[in-house]
């Protein structure tokens, strides 16, 4: 299997097509091996169109809603960035790319030392992966000048929305119950102007401010 074809056709077929044009975003996407971030018996599939499962009951978010998140949160590369859910960590790695440093919470102990492990070994530097529940954000660290949500959250809490520097972007999947909205927040001052765009579909975000209580 050639890795890099297999990248450079996802590029332009599942992302120039559908309005990713960022070039920064496009570029990473191009350079990150997507394939070490599933497992072996998934490898052939990394590059399709679709989420995949990694174990745990958790997936690897399909390659355009990687890409759309990311474009949303309009990075130049100076920026200080949490991620909420870092799975097996492909995101992150696409975000390592994208942003000067990036915290990623993850609340399945296993999951964050894999990849801890993976990032390490594929020397990512930039990103650092932190056990615990995201739910609430991540205060140590804070402000940031974005925060992706990679799980489905009951709504933009103001919990997060404060943990943004202004003019800083909240990117979060919100499910109200009925459906599943890729949500867009952007900081102005203390105003929060908040736009709703496409369905999706997101694991639910656990934890105390989550959807899926663990008490
Ligand atoms: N970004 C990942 C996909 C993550 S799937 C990728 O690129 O592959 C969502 C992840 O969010 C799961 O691993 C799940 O365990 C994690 N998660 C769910 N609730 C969480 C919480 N409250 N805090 C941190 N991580 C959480």
């Amino acid at each position: 299997m050639n890795w890099a074809a297999a990248r450079d056709a996802m590029v332009r077929d599942q992302l120039e097509t559908r309005h990713i044009c960022d070039p920064r975003v496009l570029q990473a996407m191009r350079s990150i091996p997507r394939h070490l971030f599933v497992p072996p018996d998934l490898q052939r599939h990394a590059y399709e169109d679709r989420a995949l499962a990694i174990g745990y009951e958790q997936t690897i978010s399909q390659p355009y809603m990687v890409a759309s998140m990311l474009q949303w949160l309009g990075l130049k590369g100076h920026e200080k960035v949490l991620e909420i859910g870092t799975g097996g960590g492909y995101q992150a790695a696409v975000l390592g790319q994208l942003a000067r440093q990036v915290f990623s919470l993850e609340i399945i102990p296993e999951l964050a030392r894999r990849s801890r492990e993976l990032l390490q070994t594929l020397q990512v530097t930039n990103v650092q992966v932190v056990t615990g529940d995201g739910s609430g954000g991540y205060p140590a660290e804070s402000p940031y000048d974005a925060i992706v949500v990679a799980a489905a959250s009951p709504e933009a809490s103001s919990r997060l929305k404060n943990q943004l520097t202004d003019g800083g972007r909240l990117v979060l999947p919100v499910n109200d119950g009925s459906e599943c909205v890729l949500t867009v927040v952007t900081r102005n001052g203390t105003h929060f102007d908040e736009k709703r765009y496409g369905r999706c579909a997101f694991v639910p975000l656990r934890g105390l401010y989550g959807v899926a209580s663990d008490s």
